[in-house]
């Protein structure tokens, strides 16, 4: 059983005060494997403290300073790759040959991203007789959730460390494993003090102790819209700048004349990785019925392949999820499916007789009012929805509370991009097109507020300035 007793505040490891020791569980084992000593009151309001007094600093450093500082971490973090991903495989169940590029190689490829894109902000530009100037908002803290920790992490950190912001992280207490050594790593890359600082505990308790805190200046926050609409009233009683990025319910548009072999294959990777624990899976499939029975052929045949199992062994497709109440809120949604309506189409796979599974399951004859089609399940569960003609298709897509992300399929012309161009989504891919670091990812309606990734994630921890200049400063070398 490992102990962890430390923060992270003001440069340095420090001893956590609070009386709880959260246990973090190995989803497959189902075992407790360490426990995080939760902050206290007090180790909160240091943690913002020491923010606050390296806020003046940080702000000030040349931005190439602080380019190369996050470029310093990420090297320090990419040593420990490989303990990374097998932690965050433990506590979360994604398979580890998995783990190693989704959950550990693409968030530090991201520090690289950021990093490059930082010198593209317009820093400073001139508008008519005013000086227009973008300045970091001030003492940010992080929310971050447990299902992709590192990559969430990353998502807040780095851009507001870039923008000149200083940071108070709270991790998922799920999974804090990377976060700790993320920590370790600031340090081993010499960070200033208080630029960066780390507190452990439960939401309702150090979360909401930090996000109340005066001092903090914005609230960045990754998780549930459940908990994203309070962590909004706790923002708005106290008109702090708020970023949420939520859940979803994403669907994938299959349009006449779509590769249906690929659209099927590809919207089953996108809902089943992780187990289904994405925010941004497609975890809507909508067809024309002409195209429904093949495309429930090709699920059919594609789910003999999710084979369940340790997540360290290498022929793993569908790792545990992350918890047993995890487990039974899926199971029972999946059941209330079938109750209205709703068919699984058969497959059948062995369970492992211990571990949090849930078989990857396509549920069809889903009628767009069904609760599955509408709330989020995060599990390996797809729903196929049939639409009567485009317009209905884009209606059905368009159709939830939540706006995170979507895709379409159809031939290569004008038609499937003016699809999906009214898609109302912060981030729709057409026919499989990758995942771009580059560009802003976030929600419409109740996905959330605001964009992470590239510019626009810098451009998130940025307040805009204008000076108004008289005629003679035009003439100062400065500008
Ligand atoms: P969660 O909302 O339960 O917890 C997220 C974080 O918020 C945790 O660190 C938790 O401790 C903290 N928290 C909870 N209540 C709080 C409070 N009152 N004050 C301050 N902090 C509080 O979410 P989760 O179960 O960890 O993550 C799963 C959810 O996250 C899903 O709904 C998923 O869609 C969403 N998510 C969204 C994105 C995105 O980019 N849009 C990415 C990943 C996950």
């Amino acid at each position: 059983m490992l102990k962890h007793n430390h923060l992270f505040i003001d440069g340095a490891m420090t001893i956590a005060q609070g009386e709880d020791e959260l246990p973090v569980t190995d989803s497959f084992t189902e075992e407790v494997f360490a426990r995080y000593r939760s902050a206290s009151r007090e180790d909160v309001q240091e943690a913002v403290a020491a923010a606050r007094r390296a806020f003046t600093g940080w702000s000030n450093t040349p931005l190439n300073e602080r380019i190369a500082a996050v470029r310093g971490v990420a090297a320090a973090l990419s040593v420990h790759s490989e303990v990374l991903a097998s932690a965050i495989s433990r506590e979360v169940g994604m398979p580890c040959k998995l783990s190693a590029r989704i959950q550990v190689g693409a968030p530090i490829a991201a520090w690289e991203s950021y990093a490059e894109l930082a010198a593209d902000v317009d820093w400073e530009t001139r508008v008519g007789h005013s000086l227009v100037q973008k300045v970091p908002v001030g003492v940010v803290a992080c929310i971050t959730p447990w299902n992709y920790p590192l990559h969430q992490i990353t998502g807040k950190i780095v851009p507001a460390l870039l923008a000149g912001c200083t940071v108070v992280l709270k991790p998922s207490e799920i999974a804090p494993t990377s976060a700790f050594m993320l920590a370790e790593a600031i340090h081993k890359a010499g960070l200033p003090p208080g630029v960066f600082n780390l507190v452990h505990g439960s939401g309702p308790d150090v979360g909401e102790t930090l996000i109340s805190h005066p001092d903090v200046d914005m609230i960045s926050f990754t998780g549930s819209t459940h908990a994203g609409r309070h962590i909004a009233s706790v923002a708005g009683r106290d008109i702090k700048r708020l970023a949420l990025e939520l859940g979803g319910k994403s669907a994938a548009l299959v349009l006449p004349g779509a590769d249906l072999s690929l659209a099927v294959k590809a919207t089953m990777a996108s809902c089943m990785l992780n187990s289904g624990q994405t925010c941004s899976s497609m975890t809507r499939l909508l067809v024309q019925r002409s195209m429904l029975h093949e495309v429930e052929q090709l699920a059919k045949e594609l789910l003999a392949g999710y084979r369940m199992g340790d997540p360290a062994d290498a022929g793993t497709r569908l790792g545990p999820l992350v918890s047993k109440m995890q487990q039974q809120k899926v199971q029972a949604m999946i059941e209330a499916a079938l109750a209205q309506g709703a068919q699984t189409i058969e497959s059948y796979q062995p369970v492992p007789d211990r571990g949090f599974f849930v078989p990857a399951t396509v549920l069809s004859e889903v009628s767009p009012d069904m609760t599955i089609a509408n709330e989020e399940v995060f599990g390996p569960v797809l729903s196929i929805i049939c639409y009567d003609d485009v317009e209905n298709g884009i209606e059905l897509a368009n159709g939830t509370e939540y706006g995170l992300a979507g895709a379409v399929w159809g031939p290569p012309d004008e038609a499937t991009l003016s699809v999906a161009r009214r898609i109302r989504a912060g981030q729709v891919d057409i026919n499989g097109a990758p995942f771009n670091p580059a560009a802003p990812f976030g929600g419409f309606k109740k996905s959330g507020i605001g964009r992470e990734n590239g510019k626009d994630g810098i451009e998130e921890f940025l307040e805009t300035v204008a000076i108004q200049l008289p005629a003679k400063f035009f003439e100062l070398s400065s500008l």
